[in-house]
């Protein structure tokens, strides 16, 4: 099946429309008419070669063209024979999990996102290991239904559409931690996986304070729940406010220190980091730490990768129940490199997502 879609052809290339092949729809799949598109970061970052394909054994030659986007919604418009959750019509949607092997310890206890064999949405392989995936900038996606999830009728389609990356990589730490009533969360940096940070840690009840360093997120920051609002943009900002936070979401897209954050913990507290961190010193994320002051106050750093499957289902319930969505801004396909563009200079309020009716 042929359908409409916008790909960068190389590193580090402006996307363009492109055409191209889905494969045949199996009796275990879901062929989704997609609605809506979210552009995350990591977006961004694989088009701009951050996340060292060659490290993962993916060629350049093998890797483009990449077709991004890994968290989008739509309707289901047709099932395979043996496909048991899902029925045409439903509001469906898919995050960055396409394909696992099933059988390990992680997927049987619904981690499929740790699974050794994990194939991802964009830029990972079919099930015959040469075929790249391709991503949700388009009209049509065939999925495995187990990497379906369903999307509450009462959420709008746009602004949940980034509930399936930036949603689950916020609600899954927090839920694996515990993150609740009577905790000090900061989020550091306010933007697509930040602001939802913030709605889950009020949503959940903790007392949450955003440090950031554009000034004028302060107002947005309040009107997203947040208690507190700590501007970061000088270098001893943080200094009144150490060992104050038991944790820090901590989803900044680029270099930056982690010190002053790590000061700010609390004894026991939990420094937990999502953002991309590329594996050689001097690229962005990379980690040099302290360790004494790591074991001054019993600190913790702590990673986490999206989320497993059922987790994000009951991400999106509880969504569902709660009326919590994104902040979206719906742009056109022709608006998408403009928004890479805004999105790097962290002028993003707080997700855009694209209209894939349009492609
Ligand atoms: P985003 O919307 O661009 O937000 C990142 C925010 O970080 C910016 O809005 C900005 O907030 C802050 N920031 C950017 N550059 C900074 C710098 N140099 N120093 C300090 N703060 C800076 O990005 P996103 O889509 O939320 O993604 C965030 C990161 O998480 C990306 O690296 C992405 O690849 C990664 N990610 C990880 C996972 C995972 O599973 N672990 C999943 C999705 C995304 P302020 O203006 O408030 O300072
Ligand atoms: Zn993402
Ligand atoms: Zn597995």
């Amino acid at each position: 099946m042929q359908v409409n879609g916008y790909a960068a052809m190389a590193f580090n290339t402006p996307l363009q429309p492109w055409r191209f092949e889905r494969r045949e729809r199996g009796p275990r799949d879901v062929l989704i008419d997609i609605d809506y598109c979210g552009i995350c970061h990591s977006d961004i970052h694989m088009v701009h070669d951050y996340f060292d394909l060659e490290a993962r054994g993916i060629h350049e030659e093998q890797a483009f063209p990449i077709v991004p986007g890994h968290e989008f919604t739509g309707r289901v418009l047709e099932v395979g024979d043996e496909v048991t959750a899902y029925s045409v019509g439903d509001r469906v949607g898919v995050g960055v999990l396409y394909s696992s092997c099933r059988s390990c310890g992680h997927c049987d206890e619904g981690r499929e996102n740790y699974c050794p064999e994990v194939q991802f949405t964009y830029g990972g392989f079919e099930a015959d290991g040469i075929t790249p995936t391709y991503g949700g900038y388009s009209t049509k996606i065939v999925v495995d239904e187990h990497f379906v999830l369903k999307v509450p009728e009462s959420l709008d389609p746009a602004a949940a559409a980034p509930l399936m990356c930036a949603g689950i990589t916020a609600w899954s730490p927090f839920a694996h931690l515990g993150i609740g009533e009577g905790h000090k969360l900061a989020v550091l940096g306010l933007g697509g996986l930040g602001h939802i940070a913030v709605k889950f840690g009020v949503s959940l009840g903790a007392e949450v304070t955003v440090l950031s360093r554009s000034a004028s997120k302060e107002a947005d920051a309040r009107r997203l729940g947040a208690h507190d609002f700590v501007l970061t943009d000088t270098e001893n900002a943080l200094d009144a406010h150490q060992e104050r936070f038991d944790f820090i979401y901590d989803s900044v897209s680029a270099e930056h220190d982690i010190v002053g954050p790590i000061r700010c913990l609390a004894y026991g507290g939990t420094l937990i980091m999502v953002g991309a961190a590329p594996d050689e010193p001097g690229k962005p994320g990379f980690l040099q730490i302290d360790t004494l002051l790591l074991a001054a106050q019993r600190r913790n750093v702590h990673g986490s990768l999206i989320g497993g499957i059922p987790e994000a289902q009951s991400m999106l319930d509880y969504c569902g129940e709660h009326g919590i969505v994104c902040d979206v801004e719906v742009i056109r396909p022709d608006q998408i490199n403009e928004a890479y563009r805004r999105t790097l200079a962290a002028d993003v309020k707080y997700r855009f997502v694209i209209d894939c009716n349009q492609f």
